[in-house]
């Protein structure tokens, strides 16, 4: 099979760095063109430069905004008012303990991971019905499914979003648009290598030392023991884009290493 998606212009939120630009990669080199986002237009022009010269036929476009809020949404659809493909990916991750989880917390994680997917899918949702085509995407996680005692508050975004999905696919029944989530384990993002590198300085111990202890501590039933990287996430995604995946919406797609043990 060969992912052709030339002709479709693909918007990939959060996309500077991490998983979210592996995916504009995997888009980009699979034909589309790809518009990519962040929040500092420095780092949004750098991301596009480093996409160009990693496939240098690619159409690559850079948007700064910051889409936690309805503002910045508006900003962004202002500038990008189509989208064939729109990967939600951008999110936010801190462990705190429950206890210590305030208020603007659970709003601030809400806004950012939750409502950020739900205003853009809103804003591209009419173009692609207009087309009888189109591919939704939400990085959710296997902390969907799989609530971490060490943030909860980011548990509930991703289990929010795996519903807002399904939902929405319900909803657009019989159309040739597909919203799916696809749910990541611990992969090695910027984020989570900054997040391993801090940990290992605090104990004392090298960083790949660090990635292993935690697997083995905190994610005992991973089959492959290791964390994912950001390409073998990228090439779930870029699947679920394509024309060739027409017949899976709906689904919450594991790319988890085999942790979560339940079957169906
Ligand atoms: P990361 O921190 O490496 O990158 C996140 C990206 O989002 C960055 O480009 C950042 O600039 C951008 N971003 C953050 N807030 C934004 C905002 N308000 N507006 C625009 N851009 C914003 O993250 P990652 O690890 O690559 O994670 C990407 C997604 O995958 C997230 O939704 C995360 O929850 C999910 N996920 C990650 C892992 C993992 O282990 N890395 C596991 C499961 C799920």
């Amino acid at each position: 099979m060969n992912i052709d998606l030339s002709g479709k212009h693909a918007v990939v939120t959060g996309s500077t760095g991490g998983i979210g630009f592996a995916i504009a990669k995997g888009l980009a080199g699979s034909g589309a063109s790809v518009v990519i986002n962040g929040r500092a237009d420095a780092k949004v022009q750098q991301a596009v430069e480093t996409l160009k010269k990693q496939v240098p036929e690619a159409t690559v476009e850079g948007v700064a905004a910051d889409l936690s809020n309805a503002d910045g949404v508006a900003t962004f659809t202002r500038r990008v008012p189509e989208a064939d493909i729109l990967v939600n990916n951008l999110g936010i991750f801190e462990p705190k303990a429950f206890e210590d989880i305030p208020d603007e917390d659970w709003l601030r994680f809400f806004e950012t991971n939750v409502m950020s997917g739900i205003r853009m899918s809103r804003a591209y949702i009419p173009g692609m019905k207009k087309k009888d085509w189109g591919r939704i995407v939400f990085i959710s996680s296997e902390s969907g499914l799989n609530i971490p005692l060490e943030m909860i508050h980011y548990g509930m975004t991703k289990t929010a979003q795996i519903a807002v999905a399904r939902g929405l696919a319900e909803s657009l029944a019989g159309t040739g648009v597909t919203v799916n989530a696809v749910l990541p384990g611990p992969t090695r993002s910027e984020g989570v290598v900054e997040f391993f590198a801090k940990l290992a300085k605090e104990q004392g111990v090298s960083q790949e030392q660090m990635e292993k202890d935690f697997i083995a501590q905190h994610r005992p039933t991973s089959i492959i023991r290791r964390l994912a990287t950001v390409d073998e996430v990228a090439n779930m995604v870029v699947y679920a884009c394509s024309k060739e995946a027409s017949a899976t919406t709906g689904a919450a797609l594991r790319v988890e290493g085999g942790l979560l043990r339940s079957i169906g």
